[in-house]
């Protein structure tokens, strides 16, 4: 699989809206945001290119790394008490978008379920 736009933001090459970082994890505003707090983290490797790549014998204490960081910045962000969604999206039915695992978390806002 080709780079992504993603390391390209992990290595600082192209600018992006930081609002955590440490050594496994970076966080960032999307781009084009869906809600008021819409914030991407993702692992700073890139071998994980969505959900299915994922291997217990690899990756949990990463994954737990990637879920500690969207707790903490949800509280940054003052949305930790009103409640917030996290989205990974896998895959072309999902609408995924670039190919570097990242959980979605989005905020600010009611939610609607089901989601589209
Ligand atoms: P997905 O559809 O789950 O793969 O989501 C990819 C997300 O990356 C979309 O919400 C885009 O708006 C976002 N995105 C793409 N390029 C950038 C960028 N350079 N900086 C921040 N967010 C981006």
């Amino acid at each position: 699989m080709s780079e992504t736009i993603f390391a390209k933001i992990i290595r600082k090459e192209i600018p992006a809206s930081i609002v955590f970082e440490n050594d496994d994890v970076l966080a960032f505003r999307d781009i084009n945001p869906q809600a008021p707090t819409h914030i991407l983290i993702i692992p700073k490797i890139t071998e994980i290119t969505k959900t299915t790549d994922i291997s217990k014998e690899n990756h949990s204490l990463l994954l737990g790394k990637l879920f500690e960081a969207a707790n903490q910045i949800a509280k940054q962000e003052k949305i930790d008490e009103g409640g917030f969604r996290l989205v990974i999206n896998c895959g072309p039915d999902a609408g995924q978008e670039v190919y570097h695992l990242h959980i979605h978390l989005l905020g600010g806002r009611k939610m609607n379920w089901p989601p589209g």
